[in-house]
């Protein structure tokens, strides 16, 4: 068994590392700009493009590894299927014409062994996704693994799990070894996925995965989710642990999917108020979200002072998104990634879902320029793939149009947030998660991870 889950003392003036962006704290109400731009037109000359100068300005030196796995945007759910993994490959000829690979570690990790996927999934799970292809016949273990119209059994759907998979557990493997600040895996963030069930998309949960392997080191992990829909996989799988505090932003009600996430779902037993919901209707827009974002964050990072943040950064809360109903803008969306990453804890970020697939790309090619502290030109770069971006063929298209009204009244965000703190208040006397050693049940594991790393470093080595 896994623990994930203590109850002793906490250290006082033990945990997160101080805050590293100063003024950037706190609520950002709507005219403190400009943290971030609500309309691309009135962002500084730093977007524009100086005739003569090179793509990337950097400005710090973050360690930043990148992940991404051989081939991971040639998989096909169908072709009706929102989810299209070539919006991958997009994002990766995005970062790469800026030159934003120039400023980052990269690699091509191994794909997760099955061992490491049952960490987490029930063996027959992993045993059926293994074995079915499209060709075999219906049978119950269809139902039963919940294999239907939005999760489709498809062409190398098990080599495609193992490859994101592998790609999450390779970043969280660098950051508890301290080699990098920041690890990145856009392939990542797949967030439905249940121990033994298919869902919204997902078929193995590499959140869960990573942050698995981040407690094996770090006694408290921070996990937030900016996708749309709430990131109930990670809340279910780590609702009695005090180890791991848990934070969705999702558009909730309607029976919008998965239909959890309210502000009521606060975990049990020891994980009681370490899950922590933030429930949204539809048309928010940059400001409220934001602000609201940041006075959530915050506290959270004070308050559980985690070691280190796992964040998924769905696209589909973006304006304009086929399967959402949000009126986030790139940069909106983007400030909330810069915020996290200014507090300077080791950090995750996955992606998630999204399916606008050019804005898919156009986000995570700027939220690669934010964690690798560089500044990009509007204009984007020429790729085999530019027709995506016509006719505008720049990276802060208008996304916040107002296509959808917003339903988000002042007083319901501002009685979200005084829930959110009020809850908040928990953490502070909370059970405690300090842990001074790895703990005994997962001290089995090390050896085996030892020999990971070493064929990650020779495989690292070879590309
Ligand atoms: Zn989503």
């Amino acid at each position: 068994m896994v623990v994930l889950a203590y109850d002793a003392p906490r250290a006082a003036g033990s945990g997160a590392a101080a805050h590293a962006s100063g003024s950037s704290s706190g609520c950002l109400r709507s005219d403190d700009s400009p943290l971030y731009y609500l309309d691309p037109s009135l962002a500084p000359s730093a977007l524009a493009t100086p005739a003569d100068a090179p793509h990337v300005q950097p400005h710090a030196r973050e360690r930043v590894s990148y992940y991404f796995p051989k081939g991971v945007g040639e998989y096909h759910y169908g072709e009706r299927h929102p989810m299209k993994p070539a919006r991958l490959t997009l994002t990766n000829r995005l970062v790469l014409g800026y030159g934003l690979h120039q400023r980052m570690s990269c690699y091509t990790p191994r794909v997760a062994t099955r061992e490491e996927l049952e960490w987490f999934h029930d063996s027959d799970y992993v045993e059926f996704l293994s074995q079915v292809t499209p060709t075999t016949p219906l049978s119950s273990s269809f139902t039963r693994f919940n294999f239907a119209d939005d999760c489709p059994v498809f062409d190398g759907m098990y080599d495609f799990c193992r490859s994101y998979a592998g790609a999450s557990l390779a970043g969280a493997r660098k950051l508890t070894a301290g080699q990098t600040d920041i690890a990145i895996n856009w392939s990542g963030g797949l967030h439905h996925a249940k121990k033994n069930e298919a869902s919204g998309f997902c078929y193995v949960n590499d959140i869960v995965l990573a942050i698995m392997e981040l407690l094996r080191y770090h006694p408290r992990v921070l996990y937030i989710d900016i996708d749309i829909h709430h990131g109930d996989g990670v809340q279910e799988a780590f609702y009695n642990s005090n180890r791991v505090l848990t934070v969705s932003f999702h558009k909730f009600g309607n029976d919008f999917f998965p239909c959890t996430g309210a502000l009521s779902e606060i975990g049990t037993s020891l994980g009681k108020h370490f899950s922590l919901n933030v429930p949204l209707q539809d048309g928010i827009d940059d400001g409220s979200y934001v602000s609201l974002f940041k006075a959530v964050i915050e506290p959270c990072i004070t308050s559980f002072r985690p070691e280190s943040i796992v964040l998924q950064c769905g696209a589909d809360s973006l304006g304009l998104d086929r399967l959402g109903c949000f009126n986030l803008s790139i940069a909106a969306h983007g400030e909330c990634v810069r915020f996290v990453k200014s507090f300077g804890l080791p950090l995750l970020v996955l992606g998630g879902g999204g399916y606008t697939i050019r804005n898919v790309a156009r986000c995570w090619a700027y939220e690669t320029a934010v964690l690798t502290s560089c500044t990009v030109p509007d204009n984007l770069p020429e790729t085999p793939y530019s027709d995506f971006f016509a006719p505008s063929h720049r990276l802060h298209e208008a996304l916040q149009a107002g296509r959808v009204e917003n339903q988000n009244t002042k007083a319901s965000l501002e009685k979200i947030r005084v829930q959110c703190l009020e809850q908040l208040r928990y953490l502070h006397g909370a059970p405690s998660v300090q842990m001074q050693e790895i703990p005994p049940d997962l001290t089995g594991w090390l050896e085996e991870d030892r020999q990971a790393r070493d064929s990650e470093r020779a495989e690292e080595k070879a590309s």
